[in-house]
């Protein structure tokens, strides 16, 4: 069984990064890339936020970069899925593909949160093209153009209020009459002049012309009718969900199956298990707060590895609500 020193399972922002800080380290890191190698930044188009780019860079060539920037000091990588790890022992074992069984000493887990998507037709077809499951990333992108928002929880009201900064209008399109978003939040939406509301509905389809969305086609709950809702952007903000069932019963997870993570720093439940973006972040899931979070990570990894982690993170305990 081949045996390392730091396993990192994922490779978007923060595992690549944790890559790279470990691999300086001289820890040898051994990266599995999982099956969307580059995590949720290859779904996007161009990212205007990364710091450093001031051009802005396609979401697939930065991770790309990192990528290479990790391989530059001997981070070498796998291809495959982790389907299980046993952490009752150490070296912790990690199976690749069911298959294949390597011993680490210490585990970086990084393997992100994947976007809920409605599962239509056209959406899939059209991610990158005008449906979108990030404001931050692309708002800035449909300027005076129409929008729609499906979803009714805190992160529709969110979305939808961030993209009236750059919308000619915003409209949320829920399937039920009550939202699920805090009062606070509903509040704030429904007295904002350029969102307007579809309720009581259930999307069918994402429409496109010449490769990019022109509608969405949605079916009224007490009619039955279907109509098509005419936008240039459909952002899906229904929940994401951290890519964790292969830990459960192993490490600690909120509620919701994000990792918890202790105080400011990465260090899980099982000693010499640290964890490190979306995976342990339902709040920020940003590519550069990611990105930070890996290097903790593997700084965090270097120093307990060598024995030398002394502060007792016990004492706080930290996932955002
Ligand atoms: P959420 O609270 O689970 O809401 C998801 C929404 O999407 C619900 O309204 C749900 O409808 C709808 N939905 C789910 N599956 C659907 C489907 N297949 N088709 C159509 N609609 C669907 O998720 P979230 O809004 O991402 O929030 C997650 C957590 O983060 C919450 O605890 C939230 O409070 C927190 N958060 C807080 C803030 C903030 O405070 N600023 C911002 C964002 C998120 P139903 O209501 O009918 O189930």
């Amino acid at each position: 069984m081949e045996k390392h020193r730091v396993m990192i399972l994922g490779t978007g922002p923060a595992g690549l990064t944790a890559a790279i800080y470990a691999a300086r380290a001289n820890l040898e890191p051994v990266v599995v890339e999982g099956n969307q190698p580059g995590g949720q930044l290859t779904q996007t188009t161009e990212v205007e936020n990364f710091p450093g780019f001031p051009d802005g860079i396609m979401g697939p060539e930065l991770m790309d970069q990192m990528r290479r920037q990790a391989e530059r000091f001997g981070a070498r990588f796998l291809t495959g899925w982790v389907t299980s790890v046993d952490l009752s022992s150490r070296p912790f074992r990690v199976v690749v593909d069911e298959q294949t069984t390597y011993a680490a000493d210490a585990l970086i887990v990084s393997t992100g949160a994947s976007a809920k998507m409605l599962g239509i037709p056209g959406e899939a077809d059209l991610l990158g093209h005008g449906v979108s499951t990030c404001a931050t990333c692309d708002g800035f992108f449909f300027r005076g153009k129409r929008i729609l928002v499906v979803g009714g929880g805190d992160s529709a009201m969110e979305e939808a209020l961030f993209l009236t900064k750059f919308a000619s209008e915003v409209t949320v399109v829920h399937r039920r009459h009550e939202l699920r978003a805090s009062k606070v939040m509903q509040e704030r939406a429904r007295n904002h002049p350029k969102i307007k509301w579809v309720l009581n509905v259930t999307p069918v389809a994402v429409h496109g012309e010449n490769g990019k969305v022109s509608g969405l086609e949605v079916r009224d709950n007490a009619s039955g009718e279907q109509q098509v809702l005419p936008a240039e952007g459909v952002f899906v903000a229904i929940g994401h969900t951290p890519n964790t069932d292969f830990l459960r019963g192993q490490l600690e997870l909120d509620e919701r199956g994000y990792i918890r993570t202790r105080g400011v720093s990465s260090v899980t439940s099982v000693e010499g298990v640290f964890a490190c973006g979306d995976v342990m972040d339902p709040h920020y899931r940003q590519a550069i707060t990611a990105a930070g979070s890996g290097c903790k990570a593997a700084m965090d990894a270097e120093k307990w590895l060598e024995g030398s982690m002394v502060h007792d993170w016990s004492v706080t305990a930290s996932t955002p609500s």
